[in-house]
C-alpha cells in the first residue's frame, strides 16, 4: 500500500472541502471495495476522506411512500431494518445477500451505488425502484445514475447523502450468487409500481440495464408465465470463467420469473 493522508471530517461540508483542496483525494466508506485496490496497489491517492464520522449520512427514514436510506447506512443495519422490511422488503433481502458477515458489516450503501461494479447488487435495486441518488449539489435519477462499467454520472468530489427509493406495491429480487463472493453472477429486480413494471439486471452486462420486453410483458400480466417464450440476446453479455453470454440470457429470464414470484408472495 502506498503511503495516505486519513482525515475523519465532522460535517459533510468539511469532507466537501478537504476532496477540492487535495488533488487525489479520495473518499472512503466502508472500505469493502478501496481498501483491496489500495492494498493490491492497483489505487494510489494522497488522502483518504472517511466519512464514518459525519452522522448526517447515516440511518433510514420513511415519508410518506419514500423511504430514504443515508449513504453511510450499513447493509447489516438495512437487512435488519424493521421500516426497510415492511416497506420494500426485497430490498432488505437485497442487502442481507451481500457479501458475508464483514462486508455487510462494514460496507455501505452509498459505497456500493457510488463504485457501480458491474456484478453488485444494489443498483439493480436503484434502477429497478426507480430510486433517486442524492448528493450533496444534486439529485440524480436512477435512470441516469449508472453509466458504464464502475462508472457512474457522480462529478469530481461529489459526494452522495442518500439514496431515496418510492415505496413499491410490490417487488422481488434474485441473484444466483457467486459461491465465494456472493457478487451476482446475474440478479433481477422486478418492482410493480402504480406508474408501471420496472426490471433491472445487474452482473450481466458492464452496467445494470433495464428489460424493457420483459417490462412490457409483465405491465399486462404480473407474473411468471408472462415472461414463457421471452428470450434474451446474449449479444453485448458479460462472458467469462464464471458463465457465457448465453448462460446468464438464459438466467435472467429464470430469476426474473423467481423474482415475480417472490413479489407475488409479498
Ligand atoms: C469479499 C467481498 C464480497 C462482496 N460481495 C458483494 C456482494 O455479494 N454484492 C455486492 O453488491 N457487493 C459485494 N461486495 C462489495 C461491498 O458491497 C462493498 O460494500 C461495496 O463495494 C463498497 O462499499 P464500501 O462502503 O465498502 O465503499 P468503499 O470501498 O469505501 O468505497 C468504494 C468507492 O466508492 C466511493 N465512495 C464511497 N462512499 C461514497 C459516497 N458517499 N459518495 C461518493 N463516493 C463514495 C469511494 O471513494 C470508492 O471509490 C463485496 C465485497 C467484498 C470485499
Amino acid at each position: 500500500m502506498h503511503d495516505f493522508v486519513y482525515h475523519r471530517p465532522q460535517d459533510l461540508g468539511a469532507a466537501a472541502d478537504l476532496l477540492s483542496a487535495k488533488a487525489d483525494a479520495k473518499l472512503l466508506a466502508g472500505g469493502m471495495s478501496l481498501l483491496p485496490s489500495l492494498k493490491l496497489r492497483l489505487a494510489q491517492h494522497s488522502d483518504l476522506v472517511d466519512l464514518k464520522a459525519i452522522a448526517a449520512l447515516q440511518g433510514i427514514s420513511r415519508d410518506g411512500d419514500t423511504l430514504t436510506i443515508g449513504a453511510m447506512t450499513r447493509h447489516a443495519v438495512v437487512a435488519a431494518s424493521d421500516e426497510v422490511k415492511q416497506a420494500i422488503p426485497a430490498l432488505a433481502m437485497l442487502a442481507g445477500g451481500i457479501g458475508d458477515p464483514l462486508v455487510r458489516n462494514r460496507g455501505t450503501i452509498g459505497g456500493s451505488i457510488a463504485n457501480a461494479d458491474p456484478a453488485a447488487d444494489y443498483p439493480a435495486a436503484v434502477l429497478g425502484l426507480d430510486a433517486t441518488v442524492v448528493t450533496d449539489r444534486r439529485d440524480i435519477a436512477g435512470d441516469s445514475f449508472f453509466t458504464g462499467l464502475f462508472e457512474t454520472a457522480l462529478e469530481e468530489g461529489e459526494i452522495i447523502t442518500a439514496a431515496r427509493f418510492p415505496v413499491p406495491l410490490r417487488s422481488g429480487y434474485m441473484k444466483l450468487p457467486h459461491p465465494a463472493s456472493r457478487f451476482a453472477l446475474t440478479g433481477v429486480f422486478v418492482a410493480q409500481t402504480p406508474a408501471g413494471v420496472r426490471v433491472a439486471v445487474t452482473g450481466a452486462g458492464p452496467s445494470v440495464f433495464r428489460l424493457s420486453v420483459a417490462e412490457q410483458a409483465l405491465s399486462t400480466n404480473f407474473s411468471p408465465a408472462a415472461l414463457n417464450g421471452i428470450a434474451v440476446d446474449a449479444d453485448g453479455l458479460s462472458s467469462d470463467i464464471h458463465a457465457s453470454a448465453e448462460y446468464r440470457a438464459q438466467a435472467i429470464i429464470v430469476l426474473a420469473k423467481r423474482a415475480v414470484a417472490a413479489a407475488q408472495a409479498q
